[in-house]
């Protein structure tokens, strides 16, 4: 395919922007890049894709997510209102994951990814929990992405909350997944495994040891740590030790390990993330919706720390949490020095990139160049100043929106053509979430009582 008449913006090292370019994609990878007549000439036989002005650039990738969580959306809690986050943990999210099924796991997960296509979100590192649904919930969530087209990481949240037995069958379903992607290419490559944990205050040394024992070599793990202060409570009163030191002594760390949040961790914790060569990522939208606090994400990118940027299972987004983290942080600190938007980039484009991309070695994700994985989104922006690579952070930070994206591509194959979705049926997918709702929410009332 070739996608003519384009404003490339290429991301990578050396951000550059093409006028009136034209991309030639082949077998889901980029071939070349040149102007739009030198390749309409050279590809005259291909199929051509006009983006008529639109910048093409590279899709979004978001480092951490929930595609479980669709049915809180205007879910009333029972009761008082939750006054911290751990009562948001027991009072919703527990009870909700609790109350999934298979049906509802699968349709939870196609709400999300219609609406990573339609904001050209185009890789997801998801993190799961059905704790009554734990064997084989990885697949159904492997058959939603493949039938979407999108790229994925897959992983399902280990915990010791709900007993021994569930612990023992999140671990088996890791193990299970985890092995299912290394002996095939699970939806044609694009689907990748890491190992779930839930999170140090609900996990006992003894399942972070079979953790540990059990994941294979080069396997890391993907898990919440210090979101609020009863994790480093709750990990000095079993341990002695700090989270991040906790899960360091159980091997948990390193540079296959992704650590959401670390909202409340202190000097010498970040200076084990470092040394541990550990990815952190920053959900500001989520921190300010559960009232956390906020994570000191400048000390961790000037420590070295590789800090990304996800959305703990808001809307598929990314422009929005870019910008929600531009402006936090200026105003946490009462200072327009902070978050700078560079930072922004470091961590939504080059961090964000090289950790989807570990996942995807077989070609370099997250930038327009010669042998790049196809993943790319068309916008339609009409900039009134001029528009350049040194000032795009800028451009997108105060004027893209996820509206504009007319086109989502994955892997060389489009996903989405001038707004309308080629491969999931939204009007039959929304209803079909919405007619198990009263289902799922009479579970969840059941639990949450
Ligand atoms: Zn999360």
């Amino acid at each position: 395919m070739l996608i003519t008449n384009a404003n490339l913006i290429t991301w990578g090292e050396d951000n550059q922007i093409f006028k009136d370019h034209a991309v030639y994609i082949d077998d889901g990878k980029i071939v070349e890049f040149a102007s739009s007549n030198e390749l309409i000439q050279k590809y005259a036989k291909t199929e051509f894709l006009d983006a008529r002005g639109q910048y093409l650039m590279p899709g979004n990738i978001c480092a951490h997510t929930h595609f479980y969580g669709a049915y809180a959306r205007g879910m009333a809690i029972p009761g008082d209102p939750p006054k911290d986050f751990p009562q948001i943990l027991e009072k919703l999210w527990w009870p909700l994951d609790k109350a999934l099924d298979g049906d509802s796991i699968r349709a939870s997960a196609l709400i999300h990814l219609i609406d990573a296509i339609k904001h050209g979100t185009t890789t997801l590192i998801d993190h799961h929990a059905s704790p009554n649904a734990i064997p084989n919930s990885l697949d159904i969530i492997a058959d939603a992405v493949d039938r979407s087209g999108l790229r994925a990481v897959l992983c399902y949240e280990v915990t010791d909350r709900d007993g021994g037995q569930k612990a023992k069958a999140g671990i088996a379903e890791n193990l299970r997944f985890i092995e299912r992607t290394q002996s095939e290419a699970v939806a044609e490559g694009r689907i990748a495994a890491t190992f779930g944990l839930h999170a140090s205050l609900t996990l006992s040394d003894a399942t972070l040891d079979a953790c540990r024992q059990a994941a294979p070599d080069g396997v890391g793990f993907h898990i919440h740590v210090a979101e609020h202060e009863a994790d480093q409570e709750d990990s000095l009163k079993k341990s002695g030790k700090r989270a991040i030191n906790r899960l360091h002594k159980h091997g948990i760390l390193g540079p296959n390990t992704i650590v959401a949040h670390a909202v409340h961790i202190d000097r010498s914790e970040r200076d084990i993330l470092k040394e541990t060569g550990t990815w952190v990522t920053h959900q500001p939208r989520s921190n300010m919706n559960n009232a956390v606090g906020v994570a000191a994400v400048e000390d961790m990118l000037q420590a070295g720390i590789p800090v990304c940027l996800g959305n703990d299972g808001f809307t598929q987004d990314m422009w929005t949490e870019w910008k929600t983290t531009y402006l936090l942080h200026k105003l946490h600190h009462r200072d327009p020095r902070r978050m700078n938007g560079m930072d922004i980039i470091q961590m939504a484009v080059t961090n964000n990139s090289a950790l989807a991309g570990s996942f995807f070695p077989t070609a370099p994700l997250g930038k327009i160049a010669p042998g790049a994985h196809a993943d790319l989104i068309l916008v339609d922006y009409h900039p009134h100043t001029p528009l350049t690579a040194g000032n795009l952070p800028w451009h997108i930070l105060f004027g893209f929106n996820e509206s504009m994206v007319t086109a989502t591509i994955v892997a060389g194959k489009v996903l989405m053509k001038d707004r309308q979705l080629l491969t999931l049926d939204e009007e039959a997918i929304s209803a079909k979430t919405l007619e198990l709702a009263p289902i799922v929410w009479e579970r969840y009332n059941k639990f949450a009582a």
